[in-house]
């Protein structure tokens, strides 16, 4: 999908709806108790039928992907600033939005067309970038799909952003017109609005686009989990599994939407792979953040730093488009050739507060597993699920302490083991 929008406003949303899965990027402990980390290093990845060789390979496979994947992550958000700097100080934005004013001069339609063309060519730049992601998932054999499977989904996240993009940028135009001090206030109401909206909408009418989502079937699994409803004081009836396999080899549930959408979800990788305990485990962790009003809180918090951000942008905006004026060639804040530039400094905004939403990420995290621990009295369960989700999905088990800190939104899986062993009932 195209980052430059993900970046801004979307990144903010998806956050809150991906915020809460179970571990996806989840890293033992990488601190200097280096006695003791060999030997939980090895606990870390135990398959059934593996021998120490096979363990030993899938170690540094996962070790390697993770750089990779890092690596990637760093590389492209340079990339983004570096093609957003040249699109705005090369006059490029200015001149295609001259262009469409050559066919309208009409405010509305401007903006649209300036916001669909600026859309198609981020992903057009972006593609290198987003290919060499699909391929590395091919490389390390996490990914199901097929390139023109792959490219369909593409292009699908593509329209989905675009509207959401085009509803968004007219709204903050209109704003910037109308009330060019106090827009970001509008904007930041706003954005609070629509983010509850799309949250509730995301399970019913975005997600069943790419998945197909069933209700999880009766039998041994669904009766255990009734059980632990009624423990946890739950409704039972919004467990869905998805078909995952579809897409990737590696395994995850999640806790979505919002009022009458909520819903735990768990990829059929999961469900297949893991012993009902594990399962069980798992809902109960997502069950935690239910209970623990996770996406409100999720909600609250992006919208705080939201907030933040288009009030740096007031504060800056406009200086930058006087002090440059002469290359940018754009009239005001108004003008939506400052598209690009409202992007810029939410992405840079972005990188500065980059540590925060992992951080509280990594508390909610803690919060649920707690949870899971307290309603299934579990432990071996919870552990043995912790280490199968890392041999699964390929989780470095000693990743830099910089990374963990800027990108783990779990903590690391050697701290959540430990934190379930030493946890008192
Ligand atoms: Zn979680």
């Amino acid at each position: 999908m195209c980052r430059v929008f993900r970046c801004a406003f979307l990144s903010l949303l998806i956050s809150i709806t991906l915020i809460q899965r179970l571990p996806a990027q989840e890293n033992p402990e990488q601190t200097s108790q280096a006695s003791t980390m060999t030997d939980s290093s090895k606990e870390i990845l135990p398959q059934a039928g593996q021998t120490e060789l096979e363990k030993k390979e899938r170690l540094e496979k996962a070790i390697k992907y993770q750089k990779a994947k890092n690596v990637h992550y760093f590389v492209d958000q340079g990339y983004t600033i570096l093609l957003l700097v040249l699109f705005l100080f090369l006059g490029i934005s200015a001149f295609l939005r001259r262009q469409i004013e050559r066919f309208t001069k009409k405010r509305f339609w401007v903006v649209a067309i300036y916001t669909l063309l600026f859309l198609i060519l981020a992903f057009i730049t972006g593609f290198p970038s987003s290919y060499y992601g699909f391929s590395l998932e091919h490389k390390y054999e996490l990914s199901n799909q097929t390139f023109p499977q792959w490219l369909g989904e593409e292009l699908k996240g593509l329209l989905v952003i675009g509207i959401i993009a085009l509803i968004s940028v007219e709204g903050i135009y209109q704003a910037l017109k109308k009330a060019p001090r106090t827009w970001w206030i509008y904007v930041s109401v706003v954005f609070i609005l629509f983010t509850v909206v799309l949250v509730n909408l995301a399970p019913v009418l975005i997600m069943p686009l790419f998945n197909k989502y069933t209700p999880l079937p009766q039998g041994e699994l669904r009766d255990k989990l009734v059980s632990l409803s009624h423990k946890a004081n739950v409704k039972v009836g919004d467990i869905f599994t998805m078909d995952m396999s579809k897409q990737t080899k590696t395994a995850n549930a999640m806790f979505t939407g919002l009022g009458n959408t909520k819903r735990i979800v768990l990829g059929d990788n999961l469900t297949d792979q893991f012993t009902s305990d594990e399962v069980e485990v798992v809902i109960a962790h997502e069950m935690g953040h239910n209970l623990l009003h996770h996406i409100w809180t999720g909600i609250l918090f992006s919208s705080v730093l939201a907030g933040i951000g288009f009030l740096i942008i007031h504060l800056t905006g406009l200086k930058i488009i006087t002090r440059f004026k002469n290359r940018l060639k754009i009239e005001n804040m108004a003008d939506v050739a400052g598209l690009p530039l409202i992007f810029l400094i939410f992405i840079i905004f972005g990188i500065i507060t980059m540590p925060f939403g992992p951080a509280f990420s990594r508390h909610m995290e803690r919060q649920a597993d707690k949870f899971a621990l307290d309603i299934t009295h579990n432990k071996e369960a919870f552990i043995s699920a912790m280490n199968k989700l890392a041999y699964i999905n390929l989780s470095d088990p000693n990743p830099s302490p910089i990374i963990e800190f800027l990108l783990y939104d779990h903590p690391p899986i050697s701290k959540r083991i430990k934190f379930a062993e030493e946890y008192k009932f």
